[in-house]
């Protein structure tokens, strides 16, 4: 198997498991973050066994079960039924069906092992402060040119990973993809002291269903804390997209004066002081990710809604098997349009299922009837069934 210089343009959760697994397969890789420290929103991730999996097979499993929650089960819950209406049972299920857990974490705890990994490995060079700015190809060369706290740099290798997230620099300025858009929907994600929540949501992952709006939460750092995501439909406004958000704002944006939520719900969207809002950006995928030996991976290829709770899971996909295509074929060029075409037609169906996850969860009243009559007569129970081809999923 040939040895590549690769560059990694992104130190996110894509970026850094690519470099680790690249770096395992004996390959030379830079990692190019713009911040100047590595650090994650204040918020959870639920990461599948698909994704578990990699992560403990590139040695991270101890390191992250620290930090880890196995949740109990999936409770789904209708603010037009008044609460819940159906139950999947999570615990070691997807371990013993799947071989990987099913885990909900800090993303700062999930980074951390990440970075932490990434520090301690020869093979990787992590240089904070630099920013992508500009890409330059020769015959068997690829020319990055960044500034690196604010100063000019170059930086060559035989190719280029753009893992730099859905507004990617590498995609749209590098790649001539589409630039990314606001889908009409805004994330509010909170995180609070576990004590702060009631009993009987401390150890489940709970799915809200509401008309234009629904509701995630669940337990992170090793139960210590409990995280919470409300998302509504709405309009974008502010000059950044991600900005804070406080308990006024999201009482009136998710009408809690009116009786819509039942109270459970509503204590739990009036209990975070502070929030995060974030706009929700999506861009239309029908594009290459590759040419020559610059390609796309994680967010930057195939951003999703949060629906499907599988945007990072497809970044550590990515990353699994860009590495695998790489030992498989003759040039960097031919690895990157093999990786291509092997993960575009899952992520696509990924993007999709997240799509029509967002039509169910926001249904109005008179649809969300036979919804939530489907899951008590037994949906509730077999949702997981019905995520087998998401979570089974194994590199090959
Ligand atoms: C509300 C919400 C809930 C979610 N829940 C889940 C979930 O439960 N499970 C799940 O799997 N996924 C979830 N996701 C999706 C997940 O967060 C993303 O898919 C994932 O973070 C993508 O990782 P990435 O590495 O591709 O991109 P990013 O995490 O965006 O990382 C990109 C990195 O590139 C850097 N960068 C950008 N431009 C440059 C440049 N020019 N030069 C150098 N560096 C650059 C950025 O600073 C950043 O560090 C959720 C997303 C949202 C919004």
């Amino acid at each position: 198997m040939s040895r590549h210089a690769l560059i990694v343009a992104g130190g996110g959760i894509g970026g850094l498991t690519a470099a680790l697994a690249l770096a395992r397969d004996g390959h030379r890789v830079t990692v190019l973050e713009q911040a100047s420290e590595l650090a994650e929103v204040g918020a959870g991730i639920q990461l599948s066994p698909n994704a578990s999996r990699v992560l403990i097979d590139l040695g991270l499993g101890d390191a992250l079960a620290r930090f880890a929650v196995t949740p109990d089960d999936i409770r789904i819950f209708s603010t037009r039924a008044g609460g819940e209406v159906g139950r999947t049972p999570l615990g070691n299920i997807p371990f013993e069906r799947w071989g990987a857990p099913f885990w909900v974490i800090h993303r700062a705890d999930l980074l951390g092992v990440l970075a932490e990994a990434a520090r301690r490995t020869p093979g990787i060079e992590l240089v904070l402060g630099a920013r992508l700015r500009d890409v330059s190809a020769e015959p068997g060369e690829i020319s990055v040119h960044a500034t690196v706290d604010g100063e000019a740099r170059d930086f060559r290798a035989d190719g280029l990973i753009g893992a730099d997230g859905v507004r990617s620099r590498v995609r749209v300025g590098v790649r001539g993809g589409p630039p990314a858009r606001y889908t009409g929907r805004t994330a509010y994600r909170a995180t609070l002291p576990i004590d702060a929540v009631p009993e009987e949501v401390r150890r489940s992952t709970g799915l809200w269903f509401s008309t234009r709006a629904h509701l995630v939460h669940y337990p992170i750092r090793a139960g210590r804390e409990w995280n919470i995501v409300a998302i509504v439909e709405d309009a974008w406004h502010d000059e950044s997209w991600s900005v804070p958000a406080d308990r006024q704002e999201v009482a009136r944006v998710f009408g809690l004066a009116k009786d819509r939520w039942p109270p459970l719900a509503r204590k739990l969207l009036a209990t975070p002081a502070n929030w995060t809002k974030w706009a929700l950006c999506g861009f239309d995928g029908n594009f290459e990710w590759t040419s020559g030996a610059v390609t796309l991976l994680g967010d930057a290829a195939h951003a999703t809604l949060p629906f499907a709770a599988q945007g990072g899971g497809m970044a550590i996909e990515d990353a699994e098997v860009l590495s695998r295509a790489l030992a498989g074929a003759p040039n960097v060029a031919a690895a990157f349009r093999a990786y291509e075409s092997i993960r575009k037609p899952r992520t696509r169906a990924i993007v999709d299922r997240a799509v029509k996850n967002g039509r169910i969860y926001h249904m109005p009243d008179g649809l969300a009837f036979f919804r939530d009559t489907a899951l008590r007569l037994g949906l509730g129970a077999r949702l997981i069934d019905r995520m087998a081809w998401i979570y089974g999923w194994r590199p090959s």
